[in-house]
């Protein structure tokens, strides 16, 4: 059966890497020249834990799952990463909401969460300030970027082909059998699709004769602190019910850098791939400040944005992925975080709908 996934994002490769592991012809198709000028090569880079997110959600179950998957992966790609855990890390107020969590995590099935106590925290961040939080083991950051490489050569060694330059433009053939894409590089016939294409799922979708979506971005800026040595693994808040992501936290970045982001700043849906980075850094440099207190924020600089790909279900925002499964098509919208984490598991999930297979990992 011949496969086309439109994306050649983190899902739309892993998407890829498991219909060809079931014996299938599998075209991706890419509208930019390179990997990752969207969401996948933007981004923290952690490897998330899934104890952020709302029980039962999709979120929950394939951040888990794809939290195992995404180790190994990593090790058979030797692409560059730390399994570190994290902190958690109470403001006055949130300790309810803390034990909530660490309840929570409990039940999870994942490695559990612990205490983490003055004495622990000076001795594992001892530049961090912070009351009393947990650690979470299962947590960790990778090398966004040459994680995309290297799914592209396995990719290409598992015989996909990847077609860069190339726009899926429109349809001919509705969404219940066999057709033909008409792409910026000419037509493409298909046995069966997936969308896998981000910040524009929704247009996918609605060229594939899917209405009822729409993505509204939402940006998130980030500044680096370029001094080294300072935290060694991701410093989180306790994330409150209905924020846009999981607050403005600190990453180390491979090099041992401070990522100190991302910020939530609404988009209009026309600027989905407007990436300039227009935060103050007055916001930042208090946020430094709280956890880190002896960090220069003078030396705080600009790095990168990243826009989530927010979605709205026939005018509602959807707070879970959503995976829609019509006739030869799978829809994957609302991919946000923590997508770069759970993309093997979705790849499982979607392959497993479409061709009717249980993908390998
Ligand atoms: C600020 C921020 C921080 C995040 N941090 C984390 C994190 O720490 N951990 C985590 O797990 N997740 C994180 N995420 C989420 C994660 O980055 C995304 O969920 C994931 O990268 C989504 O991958 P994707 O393949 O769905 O989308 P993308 O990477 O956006 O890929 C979609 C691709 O489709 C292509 N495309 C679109 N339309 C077409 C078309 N018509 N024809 C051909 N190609 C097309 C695009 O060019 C793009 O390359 C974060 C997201 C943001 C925005």
């Amino acid at each position: 059966m011949r496969v086309v996934v439109i994306g050649a994002g983190i899902v739309g490769l892993h998407v890829a890497a498991a219909a060809a592991a079931g014996g299938h012809e599998v075209y991706v198709l890419e509208r930019e020249a390179r990997l990752g000028e969207h969401t996948s090569g933007r981004n923290s880079g952690v490897v998330h834990s899934g104890i952020f997110y709302a029980p039962g959600s999709l979120k929950e179950r394939l951040c888990i799952e794809g939290n195992a998957l995404t180790w190994g992966w990593l090790e058979r790609l030797g692409v560059p990463h730390h399994r570190c855990g994290k902190l958690v890390l109470p403001d006055p107020g949130d300790e309810a909401a803390l034990d909530a969590l660490a309840a929570k995590a409990a039940t999870l099935g994942i490695p559990p969460v612990s205490l983490c106590d003055a004495a622990r925290l000076r001795t594992l961040e001892p530049h961090v300030a912070g009351r009393d939080g947990i650690f979470v083991p299962s947590t960790g950051v990778l090398d966004a970027a040459t994680y995309l490489e290297a799914m592209r050569r396995f990719c290409r060694d598992a015989g996909v082909e990847l077609l860069t330059r190339c726009e899926a433009l429109g349809l001919d053939g509705g969404h219940d059998a066999a057709g033909t894409l008409h792409t910026t590089r000419g037509p493409l016939p298909f046995d069966a699709a997936v969308n896998c294409a981000g910040l524009f799922a929704d247009r996918v979708a609605a060229l594939a004769g899917l209405p009822g979506f729409e993505i509204r971005p939402v940006r998130g800026d980030y500044f680096v602190l370029p001094q080294t040595g300072l935290v060694s693994r991701p410093v989180y808040h306790v994330a409150r019910p209905g924020d846009a992501g999981l607050g403005v936290h600190l990453t180390p970045t491979m090099e041992g850098h401070v990522l100190l982001g991302p910020n939530v700043v609404a988009l209009d849906a026309e600027a989905r791939t407007d990436y300039r980075h227009r935060s103050p850094p007055d916001a930042f440099a208090a946020s430094l400040h709280h956890y880190l207190p002896g960090a220069d924020a003078a030396r705080l600089a600009p790095a990168f944005s990243g826009n989530r790909p927010k979605l709205v279900r026939d005018g509602q925002p959807a707070a879970d992925f959503v995976l829609e499964r019509r006739g030869a098509w799978v829809h994957a919208l609302g991919i946000e975080s923590p997508g770069l984490t759970a993309a093997p598991a979705l790849a499982r999930v979607i392959v497993g709908a479409l061709l009717g297979e249980n993908a390998g990992a």
